[in-house]
């Protein structure tokens, strides 16, 4: 099915039969997952639910114990594939920010797409002071990550990931170590991004987020795939009792 790693494809990330296990405890037991370029599916499920295993597969940070991942038409989990060439298409931001502490906001954006891209350093810096603007931190661009809110540290993140020009994005609790006043200017980056017609999955327990900004929602738990469906659907009118047991601990 592959016709070379630029073919178009209809899903953004098709997910078959993933199972993880970490020696003898089974993380992901079977998922089976679709999500259609420009479409946002938020993660939501109980710590410990395998939420993180599940993205980190994406992109194999984690090699799935069996089961396929295709990632824009590319089998990932082909043992000939070039996995460093599938991970430059995917944009991955995490709880921790990951910053260069050494660096200022600018060369954090720089860094990766000169040694990763090869980009020459007035491209890099185009592209940096670009998606700087994007997150709104374009007066922010000398400043080293200690000199930055949490919150502006998170957006320069997902400028950085976004300076990688991704065709997806991974977005692992991104707001979930923020001050509750500093988490509203992170997902309104994210609402812009998805508004652009961004491919989203996002692990959140930002309800509302998931309720506004989400095309579908999935709830998990103990490694598969309680339910799934639309926002208003899973968030607000659940079916399952695990589901409904959960969203009455977050709501
Ligand atoms: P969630 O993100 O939903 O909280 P995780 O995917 O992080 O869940 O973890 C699911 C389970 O897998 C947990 O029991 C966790 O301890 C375990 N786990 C995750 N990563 C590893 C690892 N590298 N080695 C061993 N166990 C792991
Ligand atoms: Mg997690």
């Amino acid at each position: 099915m592959d016709k070379g790693p630029e073919a178009p494809a209809a899903e953004a990330i098709r997910l078959e039969g993933l199972h993880k296990s970490f020696g003898e405890l089974e993380v992901l037991s079977g998922i089976d997952l679709d999500v259609r370029r420009g479409e946002v599916v938020c993660v939501i499920g109980p710590s410990g639910s395998g939420k993180s295993t599940l993205l980190r597969c994406v992109n194999l940070l984690e090699e799935p114990t069996s089961g396929k991942v295709v990632v824009a038409g590319t089998e990932v989990t082909d043992p000939d594939v070039d996995i460093d060439r599938v991970r430059r298409r995917i944009g991955m931001v995490f709880q921790s920010f990951n910053l260069f502490p050494h660096l200022t906001a600018l060369d954090n954006l720089t860094i990766a797409q000169r040694r990763v891209l090869g980009r020459d350093q007035a491209v890099a810096e185009r592209t940096a002071r670009h998606n700087l603007e994007r997150v709104g931190l374009t007066d922010k661009e000398s400043a080293y990550p200690s000199k930055l809110s949490g919150g502006q540290q998170q957006r320069v993140a997902i400028a950085r990931a976004l300076s990688m020009e991704p065709e997806l994005m991974l977005f692992d609790e991104p707001t979930s170590a923020l001050d509750p006043e500093l988490v509203g200017d992170v997902l309104a980056v994210m609402r812009t991004l998805a508004r652009e017609g961004m491919t989203m999955l996002v692990v959140t327990h930002e309800m509302s987020f998931a309720r506004e900004v989400a095309d579908r929602v999935v709830f998990m738990d103990e490694g598969v795939i309680v339910e799934e469906g639309a926002p208003a659907q899973v968030v607000g009118d659940p079916q399952q009792p695990r589901t409904r047991e959960f969203l009455s601990r977050v709501l």
